[in-house]
């Protein structure tokens, strides 16, 4: 199985596709983690990507796409649920590429839609784990320990670019670039819109069904 989560910055796409991803058994790949891991091991990529992300602009597509080949060539023959990526119809059309060459193709695209405002929020109280990259939020979704992971028991952190100016950038590059894959998907018949403003629970037993249908 093939998938893409969409929906804007904060919509709970990293949240619902680590569960999809254990759940049906599929390779996460989120590329935000995976920049902010280059970033972190001052890797060529970090480097070149860290300006970018740190004012919220998009990493330029032709570096996405080369990390993306990188990565799915040495995981054939499994499925995948890709978070964070595509972000802009040339990345979706790389993508269509890629996978066309392996005789393959996407099957779903899930878009969770979320207000402006829930975004803004949800941002505000974002946490997650440096160590296993699990988010949190308060109030919404808090650890069982105050301030550190479930898993790992490390000590949560905010994110550098989920500060009120960055996200209202974020928020922007969002509608401009992405926004724009909701009917590039919806063209090819394989986007499902799920409503992104309830409890995450009530939303993964949404998307577990849709998938069965897929
Ligand atoms: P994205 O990957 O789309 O940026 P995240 O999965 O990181 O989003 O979620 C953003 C923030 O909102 C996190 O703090 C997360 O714990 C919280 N969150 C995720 N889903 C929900 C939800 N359905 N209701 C309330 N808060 C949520
Ligand atoms: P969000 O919470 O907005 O979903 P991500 O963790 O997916 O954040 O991405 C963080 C940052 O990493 C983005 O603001 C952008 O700079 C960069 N980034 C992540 N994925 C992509 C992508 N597919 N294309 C371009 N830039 C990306
Ligand atoms: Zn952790």
């Amino acid at each position: 199985m093939l998938l893409v989560m969409l929906g804007p910055p904060g919509s709970g796409k990293g949240t619902q596709a680590s569960r999809l991803a254990e759940k049906l058994d599929l390779h996460h790949l989120s590329t935000g983690d995976m920049l902010r891991s280059a970033v972190k091991n001052e890797t060529e990529l970090g480097k070149k990507a860290k300006e970018y992300m740190e004012k919220g602009d998009l990493v330029p597509d032709s570096l996405i796409l080369d990390m993306i080949r990188e990565t799915i060539k040495n995981d054939q023959g499994s499925g995948f649920i890709f978070d964070g990526f595509p972000r802009t119809i040339p990345q979706a059309e790389g993508l269509d590429k890629m996978l066309q060459s392996e005789g393959e193709e996407l099957d779903g695209a899930l878009n969770l839609d979320v207000s402006d405002q829930e975004v803004i929020k949800r941002l505000s109280g974002r946490y997650f784990c440096p160590q296993c990259q699990r988010t949190y939020n308060y109030p919404s979704n808090l650890p069982e320990q105050e301030g550190f992971c479930d898993e790992c028991g490390v000590e949560l952190q905010k994110r550098k670019d989920d500060t009120e100016e960055v996200v209202k950038n974020r928020l922007e590059v969002y509608k401009k670039q992405t926004q724009p894959l909701i009917d590039y998907y919806k063209d090819k018949s394989i986007l499902v819109n799920v409503d992104g403003e309830r409890d995450i629970g009530v939303i993964f037993n949404d998307l577990v069904t849709i998938t069965q249908s897929l």
